[in-house]
């Protein structure tokens, strides 16, 4: 079951933070990532959001 994050992400191709929903993933490390896509552009962004 998957975590929904809504929050602010860096867009490396707008260059500039824009509001986003997304899915939180858990990585190997156990750091927790949002996950979407820039509303704007469609780039994928990512948000690293600390351990769980
Ligand atoms: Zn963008």
């Amino acid at each position: 079951m998957a975590e929904t994050y809504k929050g602010e992400a860096y867009c490396v191709k707008c260059k500039e933070k824009r509001q986003f929903e997304g899915f939180v993933n858990v990585s190997d490390s156990g750091r927790r990532m949002a996950k979407g896509k820039c509303p704007v552009c469609g780039t994928t962004v990512n948000r690293i959001l600390g351990k769980a």
